[in-house]
This record gives C-alpha cells, structure tokens and sequence, in this order.
C-alpha cells in the first residue's frame, strides 16, 4: 500500500492512523461481530460512539455547556439556508461580508429568506485579502452577522474575529480545528466535515442555545436546529460512518497535543510554503500577506502554459490533487491538520526543482 501526498480541498486528506484504526475495526468494530456502519443508530454502541465525539470536539474547542453541537447532514451549503430560517427571529434582514466565492453563495441563498446588507466586500480587489474591522459597516436591525473565517477557494483567511453586538455566525468548513478559537464569540459555528474534520456527508453545528426555538414558519423540522438539538441529532438516520471517523479525528487530535499544538505545526507549514513563493521570481500568490489562508495556499506559475506538465510532474512524484479550482485556474495547495509537514517540504522541494528546469 502507498499512501502519497495528498492536498485535496475537500473531500481531503484523512490523518493515516485514523484510516488504519477504522480500518482495523471495519469488519468487526471492537469484538462486536460486526461494523459500525451496520449497527442501529440507537443502539447503545453508536451512541457511545456518537457521545464521545461530541464530548472531545467540546474539549478540543472548549464548547461552554450553553452551545449545542449538531452533527448534521446536507454540507455547509444546506446551512447557507438553514441559518436565516432557524435565525430570522422574526427579523427582516442580515449582515454578511463578502470575501469570496463561499460568501457570495451564502448571501445568494440567505437572500431567498430576508434583505441581505453587505456590510463589507473586498470584491472591489478581486478578494485579495479580507476587510479590517474599521471597515465592516452593521446595520441595525440585522438578525446576525455572517462572515466567512476561510475562503477555501480564494485562499482568504481572517487573522482576527469581528466584534459585533449581533449574534456572530461563522462558515468555518476550511478552517476549524486549525487554531484554538473562542466559541463564546460566536452565535454559531458551521462545518463541512470532509475539509478538516472527517469523511463528506456530516456537517457540524455549534449553536448558542438561545438562539434556538424561533424557527420561520413551514421550516422542515429536518432542517430546525431545534428540532435537531432535541433529538440529540438523530430526528433521522444520521451519517454514522461519517460521525464515527469524524470522532477518530478528534481522538487523534488530542494526541497530536490539541489545537494549540495543531497551530504551531500548522503555520509552520504555512509560512515555509508562502516563503517558498515569494522568494521565487517564477511562482507568486496574490493574497496581502496578514490575509493569507494557513490552510489553502492558491499559487500561478509565471507561464501558465506550464500548467499542466506542473500538475503530471507533481502526480507522477505523489504530489497530489494540486490543481487550483475550476473557477480560478493555477494551483492550490490545501495543507489542512491531516497534511503532514513532510509533504509540505516535499512540495517546496518539488517546486525549486521544476523552477530550476523550466523558470
Ligand atoms: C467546501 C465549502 C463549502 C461547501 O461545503 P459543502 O459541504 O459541499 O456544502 C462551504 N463553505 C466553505 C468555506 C467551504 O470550504
């Protein structure tokens, strides 16, 4: 078996212990004669499974005890809906600021449900960096504050939490777990898990438990966090699989040492890469610096005709998935927590060599 390296944006790399403990437990999970995958949601193996995870994404991130975490499904882009019908609470509009692709789609769809304000936008500058506070402009009588802590795409990162009076409602599907983050700034927090928490098909939802319960009328109780909250996130058949690898990532981020451990490493990675770029005349990032992402590094060649033999020269050395997305073009290295430095300096060492022979 080879495992090479792997800089996906999600679904993304998975750390290998946590693929050889679920393997090692796939047939048979844990003497029980059977998997994970097969066993009922209610039964009380799941549940125990179901219960420690939670428990150790609340350690990992010091969840106070008046937040809900939900394990749901539907990906980020369900709750681009599911925050204006569960949060409206009876108002007629929302703050949201635009750094990015994943922030236009959020204010796209909230704009379905209420008046969408745009309380900043760096669009303006073709989203190379995110707005300072000063420049965040809130209105009134908003319901909430939406921002975007990591734009996966454009590799847009926010150095610092905005400080509203409204509740605060963050997409952190390319960014949790990278960096120890104070949960009582927040309203809500949401999550994709296939970037840094574990396999698609779970979405993680971290709400205040105030904010619960004033639900729009007509609202599917699937999509009420209320009603989600209540059923302790099992109002159906949840993604077992999913929240059960999910729960080896967060045991194994504990061993790692924790999310302060997780942000050393992981800037290290970051700013070896970003240096690596920058001391380059041959490949460049057009993000300011205080805005760059620590956990996708967008990156041009300076002839773009050298893309593709970039790409197969990268494969064929176990450099994987380094194409940029579709809507951008160039190359994206995503270097989330389950990325080891070592791929990290493999790339770096691959990039000065194909400088050497064709820059
Ligand atoms: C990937 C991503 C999404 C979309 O996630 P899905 O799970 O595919 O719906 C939304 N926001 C951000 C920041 C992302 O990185």
């Amino acid at each position: 078996m080879t495992r090479h390296f792997n800089f996906s944006a999600g679904p993304a790399a998975l750390p290998n212990d946590v693929l050889l403990e679920a393997q090692e437990n796939l047939c048979d999970w844990q003497g029980k004669g059977l998997s994970i995958m097969e066993m009922s949601h209610r039964s009380d193996e799941f549940v125990s499974v179901a219960e420690q995870a939670e428990q150790d994404l609340r350690d990992l991130m010091s969840i106070p005890e008046s937040y809900r975490v939900l394990f749901l499904q539907g990906g980020a882009t369900s709750q681009f809906a599911m925050l204006p019908m569960n949060l409206l609470r009876g108002h007629q509009s929302a703050d949201y600021i635009n750094t990015g692709i994943w922030s236009k789609k959020a204010i796209a769809e909230a704009k379905r449900y209420c008046q969408v304000n745009i309380a900043a936008s760096t669009e303006a500058e073709q989203f190379s960096r995110v707005p300072d506070m000063s420049e965040i402009h809130l209105s009134k009588d908003a319901a909430y504050v939406h921002y975007t802590s990591n734009e996966t795409i454009g590799g847009v990162e926010f150095n610092y939490v905005p400080q509203v009076e409204k509740p605060l409602v963050v997409d952190m599907s390319s960014n949790i777990l990278s960096k120890p983050m104070d949960v009582t700034k927040f309203g809500l927090i949401y999550a994709g898990a296939q970037k840094n928490i574990g396999p698609a098909g779970l979405t993680v939802v971290i709400v205040k438990d105030e904010l619960l319960g004033q639900t729009l009328a007509g609202t599917p109780s699937m999509y009420d966090y209320q009603v989600q909250a209540q059923g302790g996130s099992m109002h159906n058949t949840p993604p077992t699989f999913a929240w059960y690898l999910a729960g080896l990532v967060f045991k194994w981020l504990k061993r790692q040492g924790g999310l302060e451990a997780m942000v050393e490493v992981n800037q290290r990675k970051a700013s070896k890469l970003y240096a690596a770029i920058d001391n380059s005349d041959f490949f460049s990032n057009p993000i300011r610096p205080s805005s760059r992402s620590s956990m996708n590094v967008p990156f041009t060649l300076a002839d773009d005709r050298l893309d593709k033999t970039f790409l197969a020269e990268a494969d064929a050395m176990g450099l994987l998935n380094l194409q940029g997305h579709r809507s951008v073009g160039g190359m994206r290295a995503s270097i989330y927590n389950a990325v080891p430095e070592a791929a990290v300096d493999a790339l770096i060492d691959f990039m000065a060599h194909f400088e050497k022979r064709y820059g």
